[in-house]
């Protein structure tokens, strides 16, 4: 059994975080995570992407920005348990908590905090029977690194920022071909990237099906071609090493839906005060929660993170006083 003062689950910035200021109270942590890295959505969804509105960084990968929050942990030396889902939340005699993961791992602390994000996020899929024969076999749901595409011929569905923005970056010097297949003409991206597409396809730098869908994947292990079908009944077949369906993720808050919870349109409840949930000894931060005048930012979740780890560490230590001192005073001693 893992034991620890704060069990995390989710090891997106907002858990990441929340191990640098638990650490500033010598409160120990522990992150439980269903993806196999840490990151959360800025590993999952966007690491090449800029981020300019996290405070002292004008521009950051969020790749990069992951890597500072791992740094900036390592002093208090989290443990991790990855590519497992929380599944079971009991209570114990003693006050604390036991979770158990979809492995069977257990985990045993005085406090959970969750940060959950979108919750266990799943891709949205096409309805095509065959599309599971080449799952990462030329078919991925989400860019995880864009020189994977390097040279290579490309194909991408969706008409959101997703697929318009890796439409626009593989075009540009990275994949050897790339086409784009929207099943209408008019798209739901930012207008600049919408012209930035429609210049391109203009200009014969890619090839753009509109009023199309992809209906058949084919290929012989690995992916070899698809087949869209136009709203004219028309079918065309075009050669290629990859297709990425990018129709946006669902989210699911799986089971934590399950551990009586106040829940609000897949959020959970807190008090502002200090964003604990109607589970005493349970709290939520970042994207995971709701409040009124909730933004889903990472700095607000920082935010969360720290006002959090005050209100635990008077849970856990109820007869401490703890007096606030600046990190330029105190200096950041590890474990
Ligand atoms: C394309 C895109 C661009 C964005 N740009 C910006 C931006 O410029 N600025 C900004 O501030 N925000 C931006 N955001 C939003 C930002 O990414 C989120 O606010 C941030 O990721 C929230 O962090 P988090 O730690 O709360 O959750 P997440 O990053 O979602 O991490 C949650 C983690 O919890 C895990 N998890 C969930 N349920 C379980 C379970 N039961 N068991 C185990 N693990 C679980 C998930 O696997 C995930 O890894 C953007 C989001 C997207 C999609």
């Amino acid at each position: 059994m893992i034991e620890t003062d704060i069990l995390i689950i989710g090891a997106g910035p907002c858990g990441l975080f929340t191990v640098f200021e638990a650490g500033l109270l010598k409160l120990r942590c522990h992150l439980v995570d269903a993806l196999p890295q840490p990151g959360g959505q800025l590993t999952e969804i966007y690491p090449k992407k800029p981020i300019y509105d996290i405070p002292g960084f004008p521009e950051v990968l969020a790749g990069d920005l992951i890597e500072h929050l791992m740094k900036q942990a390592e002093p208090f030396k989290p443990g991790f348990t990855l590519g497992e889902r929380a599944e079971k939340l009991e209570k114990t005699e003693d006050g604390k908590f036991l979770l158990t993961t979809s492995r069977g791992t257990v985990h045993k602390a005085p406090v959970v905090a969750i940060a959950g994000g979108l919750g266990c996020f799943e891709p949205r899929k096409p309805p095509i029977a065959n599309i599971s024969d080449f799952e990462d076999k030329g078919i991925e749901y989400i860019v995880r690194d864009p020189n994977f595409y390097k040279g290579k011929r490309v194909v991408i569905s969706g008409g959101g920022d997703s697929a318009l923005d890796w439409t626009n970056y593989l075009a540009n010097g990275v994949a050897a071909e790339v086409s784009l297949v929207h099943r209408s003409k008019s798209f739901r991206g930012h207008p600049d990237s919408v012209q930035k597409v429609l210049d391109m396809a203009a200009a014969g730098k890619i090839k753009l099906y509109t009023d199309a869908e992809v209906t058949g994947v084919g290929g012989n292990g690995v992916l070899k071609d698809i087949t869209l079908q136009h709203t004219d009944a028309s079918t065309t077949n075009i050669a290629t090493d990859h297709w990425l369906p990018l129709f946006g993720l669902s989210p699911k808050l799986g089971p934590l839906a399950e551990w009586g919870l106040n829940i609000d349109k897949n959020s959970i409840e807190v008090n502002t005060f200090d964003y604990s949930t109607n589970v005493d000894g349970v709290y939520a931060i970042g994207d995971i929660n709701t409040y009124p005048g909730k933004l889903k930012l990472i700095l607000c979740g920082f935010h969360e993170a720290t006002l959090m780890v005050q209100s635990a560490f008077k849970r856990i230590y109820p007869d401490k006083n703890y007096v606030l001192k600046y990190t330029t005073v105190n200096g950041v001693t590890g474990f």
